[in-house]
């Protein structure tokens, strides 16, 4: 049905409406600048999101010696850190982090964490509230100054101060010793955590992912002084670049992956593995195995008392991590990344085989080339992917999840599960790696930026990928959580309560919604590259993110930044009501003649009806002469006024007007109303008579006047049959039951469950996504 409203000649009418007091505001709050609520730019850092023209880093150079026993799982280290104070302030005392301190028996992390008693628990669960009494934590043997005295320092749990001799000047370097232990840790047992041992019952045999190993120089910044916040397992690191020299001595047997540049090749391997490792430096298109399964499985089975150190350099890194065992299988092939060949490798037990064979270099491969492509070239030399039954990241080497059952066969689930965290770990190589952002406070900055990235590389990897994270849509059961459960992604990593959803899902959504449905795939994919370019191996802040995405794309992005970022509401948009009008274009004879029919159908009603016999019957009786005295005027008679002013009207149109008159366009007024909270561009798709249909894309900035509801018309030379919001789910609305007009209604599906058991596995509720389907 259309309604039919008058052409005023393009006069704009103006409607005062009355100025109601509103209790409360409905606009002026959303689309405000953020202001305040970012640090203030400065000559270290600009406005435009740039480094500033006093821009600094610290740098920490090591040289690091480190033997492990392989017979007590033990490892002890020296090492030289020679501390360069790049920054304009004079320092007197350092920062260290001892990390291996958040699993020894005194830690913090059980302490803080809260717990409570199920009737039903998992052994886990209450190791977790006993905690241990094993002899774990570093035992720091001496801090040093060159000449050999000793430096005062204290520990406050994660943390070592070290109190200088004497204040370290701007510009100048520091360099001092320290000596150190610790007994290494099952971390396939509670205690869990990133490093650590896996033990293989079956044949005897370690497996040691080492990182978090040595005490590494915390940060001090511009924006932070020192970044000294206690490490109690989850928020991760925050970490100085430099240049590392490491010597590794592990038993003979042996083989020993790193990061960095392996100096003493004719050392360590035989003459057979030098071969193919030249070999391997030539294959572009697929991988060369370096040591096999049968070489594997034969040291597997004898235990080497002899020693080798393993010598590697890294230049410019934030950390250095390392994987010994002598079950590892070792295969590398290599990339182009701009003018340099980088090695993609991967070391692996028998038992990740046939999946690690196949897939996990390849993926090194691609995932370099993906992440590339958006950011910069790869510039270190190597790149690792570790079979270690987990997901953790670190410079050029990362420890990766995904074994297939004993009889090598495995799932899909499996086998994409191992795909996605090599990707993300590799990934990680860019962020927080290169682009080098606090870990400690925001866990987003990383996290979220590479599930982002994951998702294309994913989406790159295969058409159909079953990507997990990344789609609008995906993320919609998350924002429709409880408000109680949610915190914005602006939030230290310790205090988030869904982790997952906030600071990976959350950012990596948004970040996938800017590009695709906000700014385009051009204007982001160049500020994206633009950010990544300006903050390789610098120290960026969120600040710095924001600034910088708007600065290259002038897409003023506060609202989505303060939405998105800084709040917790969810979208949910909603198409209240449509209107229909054409424009009205009658002659005053059309007109009238149409007014007489409406006035007719008006006076039809019921009792007219059952009456209309009587009325025959009486009153048309009557003397017509009578009755038109009585009806003399009659409204629905053109008169001369009317004709002159339908004339003169026409005479001022210009022939352009005329023909918008005349154009027959159907005008829709569509209302909309913002029930989440988060204003978001309004897509809509019509859908026509004639079985075609249009999408119309409206920028957030509709919502700038009445953040609450607004109206929009839409002019259009086709029928409109129906009509629907949001119609490639881009914008993460909670609700679309609601995107509809008119009104439709999707089945739900629910599903019968006989017996108790059935009905507790339905309310268990440990998959919120599982969950939303089934609502
Ligand atoms: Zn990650």
């Amino acid at each position: 049905m259309y309604r039919i409203f008058t052409f005023l000649a393009f006069a704009l009418m103006c409607s005062f409406a009355t100025f109601a007091q509103k209790a409360e505001r409905n606009h002026a709050e959303k689309f405000e600048q953020l202001g305040t609520m970012l640090r203030s730019p400065n000559v270290y850092r600009t406005a435009s999101g740039a480094p500033g023209h006093l821009y600094w880093q610290q740098k920490a150079d090591h040289e690091i010696e480190v033997e492990l026993n392989d017979d007590n799982q033990s490892i002890k280290g020296w090492q030289k850190v020679t501390y360069f104070n790049n920054s304009p302030d004079q320092l007197t005392y350092l920062w260290i982090q001892l990390d291996q301190n958040e699993r020894a028996a005194d830690s913090n992390t059980p302490k803080m964490a809260t717990s409570s008693i199920n009737p039903r628990m998992s052994m886990r669960q209450l190791e977790g509230i006993v905690w241990h009494d094993q002899d774990l934590g570093y035992k720091i043997n001496a801090v040093k100054t060159m000449s050999g005295d000793d430096i005062p320092v204290t520990i406050n749990n994660t943390m070592m101060r070290v109190d200088l001799p004497q204040p370290l000047k701007a510009g100048e370097k520091f360099e001092f010793t320290v000596d150190w232990t610790f007994n290494i840790h099952d971390r396939m047992s509670f205690i869990g955590g990133r490093p650590g041992y896996e033990f293989f019952e079956k044949d005897g045999n370690y497996l040691y992912t080492m990182a978090e190993w040595f005490p590494r120089m915390a940060v001090y910044s511009d924006f932070e002084g020192w970044q000294n916040k206690e490490f109690v397992g989850r928020g991760e690191f925050a970490l100085t670049f430099g240049d590392y020299k490491v010597k590794i001595t592990v038993p003979a047997d042996h083989m020993v992956g790193s990061t960095g540049v392996l100096q003493n090749p004719e050392e360590v391997l035989s003459s057979t593995e030098l071969d193919r490792w030249e070999q391997a430096k030539k294959s572009y298109d697929k991988p060369v195995v370096i040591r096999t399964q049968a070489e594997a499985e034969r040291l597997e089975k004898g235990k080497s008392k002899d020693k080798k150190t393993w010598i590697f350099h890294a230049e410019n890194v934030r950390d250095f991590a390392w994987t010994s065992s002598r079950k590892f299988i070792w295969d590398a092939m290599a990339v182009k990344q701009g003018g340099n060949d980088v090695m993609a490798m991967s070391y692996y037990g028998k038992e990740g085989n046939p999946l690690w064979e196949q897939y996990s270099t390849r993926v090194v491969a691609h995932t370099l080339k993906s992440y590339s492509a958006k950011t910069f070239d790869y510039p270190y030399p190597v790149a690792i992917s570790v079979e270690g039954s987990n997901g953790m990241e670190y410079p050029m080497i990362c420890f990766n999840y995904g074994r297939p059952d004993e009889d090598g066969t495995y799932t899909d689930a499996v086998k994409y599960g191992m795909i996605s965290v090599i990707i993300h770990e590799v990934g990680h190589n860019y962020f927080p790696m290169i682009v080098n952002s606090d870990e400690r406070q925001w866990s987003w900055m990383d996290e979220g930026l590479n599930t982002f990235m994951q998702f294309m590389a994913e989406q790159e990897w295969d058409r159909d990928y079953p990507s997990r994270r990344g789609p609008a849509h995906k993320i919609a059961p998350y924002m429709a959580s409880d408000q109680r459960l949610l915190e914005p992604i602006m939030t230290n990593s310790e205090n988030i309560i869904q982790f997952g959803p906030n600071a990976y899902a959350k950012p990596a959504t948004a970040l996938n919604i800017l590009r695709e449905t906000v700014m385009g795939r051009e204007l982001f994919d160049y500020a994206f590259k633009e950010y990544s370019q300006r903050w390789m191996f610098k120290h960026p802040t969120p600040e710095d993110l924001f600034r910088t995405l708007e600065d290259a794309s002038g897409v003023d992005l506060d609202w989505f930044w303060r939405g998105w970022f800084f709040g917790t509401d969810p979208v949910d948009i909603s198409l209240e009501s449509v209107s229909w009008y054409k424009l009205d274009n009658r002659t005053p004879a059309e007109k009238k003649a149409d007014a007489k029919k409406a006035f007719d159908k008006e006076e039809s009603y019921i009792s007219k009806t059952y009456n209309a016999k009587d009325i025959e019957e009486t009153v048309l009786e009557a003397d017509p002469a009578t009755r038109d005295f009585y009806n003399s005027y009659n409204p629905f008679t053109v008169t001369p006024e009317d004709e002159k002013a339908y004339k003169d009207f026409m005479a001022r149109l210009s022939q352009q007007e005329k023909d918008l008159l005349n154009s027959g366009l159907n005008f829709y007024e569509l209302k909309f109303k913002n029930v989440g909270g988060l204003v978001m561009p309004l897509i809509i798709q019509f859908n026509y008579t004639d079985g075609t249909s249009e999408v119309d894309r409206i920028p957030a900035q509709i919502w700038r006047l009445n953040e609450t509801e607004v109206s929009k018309v839409f002019a259009k030379k086709k029928e409109v049959k129906s009509i629907l919001l949001d119609p490639y789910r881009e914008t993460a609305d909670i609700d679309e039951s609601n995107n509809y007009w008119p009104r439709t209604f999707a089945p739900s599906r629910f599903e019968l469950f006989k017996g108790a058991a059935g009905v507790r596995g339905a309310s268990s509720g440990d998959n919120p996504m599982k969950k939303a389907q089934r609502k």
